[in-house]
């Protein structure tokens, strides 16, 4: 009845009044960790199939809120998504992994290739070729140790010029990667188009390997893509030692997840690069 909608459009109304409060606070909160310099990255080893060689790293920002603690980048990074704000903080993330990787440079560390997170927004809000050509002058580092990793859908974005931003950002000499390969539009067209050197297998398709005969065949195929394009092809979120070796034996190149390690704070990533354990 009347009375009984009434009621639940105005619960409605007030969820939708909390969240939309919710997001506002965790936005101006956001943009005070930008000014305190609240945000840091932490670099997730990735291996060779074997274990035997570590092949690169990703960055992954963490943020030190002094009132909340750790904020997990899964909770801040849609809401900035939906701003202004996600320019800002890839461009802090951007910069950062720069400035790292020039000072284990200067102090003769053999340094991975570090993979940056670029969000759909920064694609084409901002000139990317042009910042991260600003970052690689800037820091002076070798730009084959820089890797970008774009999201399918982001690529698929109506209007963006993507075969000629990624064409721009290979001549600088970066590396660029598909995230969470599979779970996108899958249109394998552009596969051919563009200049990729890496495809990463989304962590859904590794969780369901040794359980689904459908995840096992996304996986098979992908990684025959990946041999016949000539493109490298990393599996995410490996757990256990049975998922390593399955991809193994599938001829996957890469892996990073727990079974090896976890995202770490630069000083213990430099302890183990130091160990020798590259
Ligand atoms: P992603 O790019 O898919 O990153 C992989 C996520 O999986 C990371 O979560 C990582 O810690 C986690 N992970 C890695 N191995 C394992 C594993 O074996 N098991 C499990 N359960 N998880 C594993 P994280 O660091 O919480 O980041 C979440 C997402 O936030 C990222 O997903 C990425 O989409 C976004 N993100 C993180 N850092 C950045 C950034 O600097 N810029 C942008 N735009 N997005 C970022
Ligand atoms: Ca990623
Ligand atoms: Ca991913
Ligand atoms: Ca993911």
């Amino acid at each position: 009845n009347a009375k009984e909608q009434r009621g639940s459009l105005r619960f409605f109304s007030d969820d939708l009044t909390a969240a939309v409060h919710h997001r506002l606070q965790l936005e101006q909160r956001l943009r005070r960790a930008l000014e305190q310099d609240e945000f840091c990255l932490y670099y997730q080893p990735q291996w060779s199939i074997d274990g035997s060689r570590m092949t690169g790293v990703e960055a992954l920002i963490r943020w030190q809120d002094p009132e909340q603690g750790l904020v997990s980048p899964a909770e801040f990074i849609p809401v900035a998504e939906q701003s202004a704000l996600i320019s800002q903080i890839g461009s802090w993330v951007l910069r950062n992994a720069c400035e790292q990787i020039a000072a284990w440079q200067a102090r003769g560390i053999r340094v991975p290739r570090v993979a940056v997170n670029v969000s759909p927004q920064q694609l084409y809000l901002h000139h990317l070729p042009q910042e991260v050509a600003n970052n690689l002058q800037q820091t002076r580092i070798t730009p084959a140790l820089l890797e970008l990793e774009l999201t399918e859908g982001a690529l698929m974005s109506p209007g963006l010029e993507a075969v000629d931003m990624l064409n721009a950002l290979r001549a600088l000499g970066v590396s660029l990667a598909i995230d969470d390969f599979g779970t996108g539009y899958s249109s394998l067209a552009y596969l051919k188009r563009f200049p990729l050197n890496l495809l990463k297998i989304d962590k859904s398709f590794t969780d369901d390997l040794l359980a689904s005969d459908e995840a096992l065949a996304i996986v098979e195929t992908i990684i025959m893509l990946g041999h016949k394009l000539g493109l490298s092809v990393l599996a995410e979120g490996v757990e256990v030692e049975a998922q390593r070796m399955e991809l193994e034996r599938l001829g996957c190149h890469q892996f990073q997840g727990y079974l090896k390690s976890k995202p770490l704070p630069a000083a213990e990533l430099e302890a183990l690069l130091l160990g020798d354990q590259c």
